[in-house]
């Protein structure tokens, strides 16, 4: 199976690594609009 998610923050990294348990083969795909990579909003003021 094919997945690809929009948004790379925490919901969408939750949801990849969900799909990623239960379909270990699947294809997955995470289109983000930021130039990171995913990253901790809670770790900012830090
Ligand atoms: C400084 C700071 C500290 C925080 N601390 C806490 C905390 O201690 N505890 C807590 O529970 N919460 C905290 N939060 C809130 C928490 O970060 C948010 O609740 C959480 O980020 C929501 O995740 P989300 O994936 O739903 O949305 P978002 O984090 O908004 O992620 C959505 C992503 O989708 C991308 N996107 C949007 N539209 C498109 C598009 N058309 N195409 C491609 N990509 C797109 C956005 O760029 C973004 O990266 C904090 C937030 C900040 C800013």
């Amino acid at each position: 199976m094919q997945h690809i998610i929009i948004g790379a923050g925490p919901a969408g990294v939750v949801a990849a690594e969900t799909l990623r348990k239960v379909d270990p083969d699947a294809t997955i795909t995470i289109i983000g609009d930021e130039p990171e990579p995913p990253y901790s909003r809670m770790a900012i003021p830090d």
